[in-house]
């Protein structure tokens, strides 16, 4: 039988997705034949955002042999219990949305049904209450959560803040403790096969020339291999998606780290602040339809508390994705892939999430071209719903304080978002489409956070008492408000497990 398994497997770029790439992809195929090589430009460097991130990261580096503390101590890491907005409904209130249950159903109803029909009936309760999550976060704690919690008001999940440069130190470490090489060379050529158009070879300013069967584009948005070469093409969601630069700074941590991500709204975007336990990580995502870059850097500089720890620096980006993210012999990874927006904390996973279809969709040197199909299917629909995610965040707003959030108010929804929305109002159902990032908890802080409410109750409620809910929802909220109480500050939890540890020298 002809052997025709890939051999060579290349990877571009050394930023998060890279090394992340790298890591997992070494693990994945460890004793077999595969080389894997990775190229990077220490002389280009990376991003050097991308400090917030969602639970999956944790099961992520789990497979990798790493623990959440070992993570932590590397990356100067602070806990994630959720997204704290601020501002964003209207000046002055804020919600959290956890990574995590509101409340209890009962006898097979939604929990959400019981509070709305509690509210209706004059008992106005605040669905925080409801929530292990939203709680510890609003009350600045952290604890992890219990494995097997004896009822549904214990489940939360939680994330981490970490320093992007580390993590990919980190990264870099795993992968090359396991054997895949890395090459210091900023790629001058990139060469294609005529026959059949695919990478072949890369020019290395070295003078060395690097070929392979199969190449992981991780360029950053560039795609020096996707676009660049093989000119896939991009669509952008700049129509529904109005920001399109950001302004980035660490400054000084002072003060208690908070356990969640604050993004407080701006005139013309929103202004993120991520605790690490050495500094903070800020930022202003904003349209530059809306305010000029030396406003919105104004605007940033006077909004931040504490003393900058150096320039700003401006990123500019496109919101969309890349029209096939696997072209001929090139996968695109990270950025190279295509790119929201900051807001949900979603690229990181959209790396996670790649990786897991090129270890599921592997291909040999035929690459049958049902494996690509298959991926850039996938690709799209799992960024089409992180995308449908974000843009509520921005229509449902209630400020109407400057053109930009009055503008976002009249952005025309996708159909997808709209018929969730539409059977959301109706009947406080939730759509789950295939590959959707995130579940109806996290729709329902969205919706509840912003006032979308559902216009009627579920009629299996129709003969209850509303009366009758009051002591139930209060036991709840009683029951998480204990849990709350017994939890240590997150600072204390942070100083007990979690202080860094140097990392051995490559
Ligand atoms: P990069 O970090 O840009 O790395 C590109 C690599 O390619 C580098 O190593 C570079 O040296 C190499 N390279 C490029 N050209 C060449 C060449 N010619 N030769 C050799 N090497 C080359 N994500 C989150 O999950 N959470 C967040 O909070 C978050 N915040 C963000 C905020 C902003 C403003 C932006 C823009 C993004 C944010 N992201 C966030 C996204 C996140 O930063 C990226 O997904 C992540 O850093 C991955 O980047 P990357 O590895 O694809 O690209």
């Amino acid at each position: 039988m002809r052997d025709n398994r890939i051999r060579k497997l290349v990877i571009v770029g050394g930023g998060t997705a890279g090394w992340m790439a790298a890591a997992a992809l070494r693990r994945h195929f460890q004793g077999g034949p595969l080389e894997i090589t990775l190229v990077e430009s220490s002389e280009i460097g990376t991003i050097g955002v991308g400090e917030a991130t969602i639970p999956t990261i944790r099961g992520f580096y789990q497979q990798l042999g790493l623990t959440d503390i070992e993570v932590m101590q590397a990356t100067q890491a602070t806990c994630k219990l959720g997204i704290r907005f601020d501002g964003w409904v209207r000046p002055g209130q804020a919600f959290i949305h956890p990574f995590g249950l509101f409340g209890q159903d009962l006898r097979g109803t939604p929990f959400h049904h019981y509070w709305r029909k509690l509210a209706q009936a004059g008992e106005v309760t605040d669905i925080a209450d409801y929530s292990l999550g939203a709680s510890l976060a609003r009350a600045g704690k952290f604890m992890a959560p219990q494995r097997n919690p004896s009822s549904p008001l214990g489940i939360f999940d939680w994330a981490l803040h970490f320093d992007a440069s580390l993590f990919a130190q980190l990264m870099r470490r795993v992968a090359q403790d396991n054997g895949v090489r890395r090459i210091d060379a900023k790629i001058t050529k990139v060469n294609l096969d005529a026959e059949t158009g695919h990478v072949a070879s890369l020019d290395l300013d070295t003078g060395a020339s690097l070929d392979g069967d199969l190449f992981i584009d991780c360029s950053g948005f560039r795609g020096l291999l996707i676009e660049e070469a093989l000119q896939t093409g991009y669509e952008s969601w700049s129509d529904t998606l109005l920001c399109d630069r950001a302004w980035a700074v660490q400054s000084e941590g002072q003060g208690e780290p908070p356990p969640y991500t604050d993004v407080t709204a701006q005139s013309a975007g929103w202004r993120w602040r991520i605790p690490l336990q050495h500094r903070y990580g800020n930022g202003y995502v904003f349209s530059s339809r809306h305010i000029s870059e030396e406003d919105a850097l104004a605007e940033l500089k006077a909004a931040v508390p504490d003393p900058l720890l150096h320039e700003p620096r401006l990123i500019r980006f496109n919101p969309g994705r890349r029209k096939q993210a696997w072209n001929r012999n090139v996968i695109a990874l990270g950025l190279s892939s295509g790119f929201l927006e900051p807001l949900e904390s979603t690229s990181i996973a959209l790396i996670e999430t790649g990786i897991e279809k090129i270890k599921a969709l592997f291909p040999d040197r035929d690459f049958a071209p049902e494996l690509a199909d298959e991926f850039n299917d996938w690709s799209k629909r799992e960024m089409e719903r992180v995308r449908d995610f974000i843009i509520l965040h921005y229509w449902a707003n209630k400020r109407g304080d400057t053109v930009f959030w009055r503008d976002c108010n009249a952005v025309t929804l996708p159909d997808t978002l709209q018929q969730k929305v539409d059977l959301w109002t109706r009947r406080g159902h939730f759509i789950r489409y295939r590959w959707e990032m995130f579940h109806p908890a996290s729709w329902l802080a969205i919706y509840a956070g912003f006032e979308l409410l559902p216009e009627t109750i579920d009629p299996s409620l129709d003969g209850i008492d509303p009366q009758t809910l009051s002591a139930p929802l209060a036991e709840m909220r009683k029951a998480i408000a204990e849990v709350v109480a017994s939890a240590p500050p997150h600072g204390v939890f942070l100083e007990q497990y979690c202080r860094p540890v140097a990392m051995a020298a490559q």
